[in-house]
């Protein structure tokens, strides 16, 4: 066994993996075989991009008994990239090997009425709110916090998915029905100047560190680009740095979480998620910081040190959907030639589909924004014909 004498510790090659198989999954185990780890992940099936990678593949739903002991029999430390793994199984799973980050970390973040919850009981800001469990809580918050307002399921949400706008009080009923009727939050409308993410990372030890703030555009609910260190300014950014770190240390996190905010035109940070993982804002950090976002992932898993999360230099990233391919394969070779400076990351994806992450791009500037313009257009030379 790899492990030094330091409880808590392993030394490569030891075998880490994670649960889930998609591209966050992907890039932590790229970042784990770069240190020399043995990197493995239970992913749902063999063609997943973290199987197209791993040196070793359970493949299971992430919660079937028979699959998590057999990931408990390959490896010694545990991760996850998805916040949809259930808290028993991670307990589970902790009895057995190192998980990090803990069962609580996830359980408090897959559900937005805990999450919500949470910031309240440590008096982080965040909008105001109401847990909908009935027909007459919504009528409540409808009271309590105006219109309009956006109604979130409380489970299983993401980019934009789950969630309603909520205009007129008379399509209260209507709204809830569309999401189900399942337990919700309905959060008050927040006209936001800007969105921003902190991308924090939490050793075993209590030792932790933060990307710069992260300025995050997007269309349709799903992420468009980012842009770090976002244009905000040393207060708001300190600020959003202290309040994620003191979200991270609250939970007890072990390993890398992201926080989300809403900055207000009053400079006002309000915390509009946060996720117990890497995340797409912090993308950028493979080529733009010293230590990427999943390098820190797997030092946090194997008890290291924490790396330097400095900015080598500015940098801006653009996701690539399925959108792009509508027209056939995107020129690859074109957007290449338009600007050297791009970095091209595929996921390994088979199948486009309107919305579907496939890939990204980066490219690194002395000018966060010029960054960005050069990302953009290397991304619009894709389907020029
Ligand atoms: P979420 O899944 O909570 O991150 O929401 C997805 C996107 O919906 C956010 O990135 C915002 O652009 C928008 N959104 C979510 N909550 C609110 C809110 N309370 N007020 C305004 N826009 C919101």
């Amino acid at each position: 066994m790899s492990r030094n004498e330091s409880p808590g510790i392993l030394y490569p090659p030891a075998s880490i993996a994670v649960i889930g198989g998609g591209q966050l999954g992907r890039m932590f185990l790229q970042a784990a075989q770069r240190m020399g780890f043995r990197a493995g992940v239970l992913s749902a099936t063999d063609d997943a991009p973290g199987a197209q990678v791993a040196d070793w593949s359970v493949v299971s739903p992430p919660d079937h008994l028979p699959g998590l002991r057999r990931l408990s029999e390959q490896a010694e430390a545990i991760t996850v990239e998805f916040e949809n793994v259930s808290a028993p199984a991670l307990r589970w799973l902790a009895k057995r090997r190192l998980v990090r980050p803990g069962w609580r970390t996830v359980w408090v973040s897959q559900n937005r009425i805990r999450e919500k919850s949470f910031l309240k009981e440590h008096q982080i800001p965040h909008a105001p709110w109401r847990a909908v469990l009935t027909a007459g809580d919504l009528d409540e918050a409808i009271k309590a916090l105006g219109l309009p307002l956006i109604l979130k399921t409380a489970s299983s949400g993401y980019d934009g998915k789950g969630q309603i706008r909520l205009e007129r009080a008379e399509d209260a009923s209507s709204a809830w029905s569309s999401l189900g009727n399942v337990p919700c939050v309905a959060e008050q409308w927040v006209s936001f100047h800007a969105e921003v993410s902190v991308v924090v990372a939490r050793g075993f030890d209590g030792s932790a560190v933060t990307y710069p703030v992260a300025l995050n555009r997007h269309e349709r609910h799903i992420l468009d680009s980012t842009v770090m260190p976002a244009p905000v300014g040393p207060i708001v950014s300190m600020n959003a740095q202290s309040l994620s770190l003191a979200v991270a240390q609250a939970l007890g996190t072990v390993g890398v979480l992201t926080v989300e905010f809403f900055l207000t035109e009053a400079g006002e940070l309000l915390v509009n998620e946060m996720a117990p993982r890497p995340h797409n804002s912090g993308h950028l950090t493979i080529e733009a910081a010293v230590s990427s976002q999943f390098e820190q992932q797997v030092r946090a898993l194997a008890g290291l040190p924490l790396g330097q999360s400095d900015l080598t230099r500015p940098a801006a990233m653009v996701n690539l959907l399925g959108d792009l391919w509508a027209d056939g394969e995107p020129r690859w070779d074109a957007a290449m030639r338009s600007d050297p400076g791009v970095k091209l990351h595929l996921y390994g994806k088979r199948t486009p589909a309107a919305g579907r992450k496939m890939g990204h791009m980066t490219v690194l500037d002395p000018d966060p924004e010029i960054a960005l313009a050069r990302a953009l257009a290397a991304r619009r030379v894709l389907t020029a014909r």
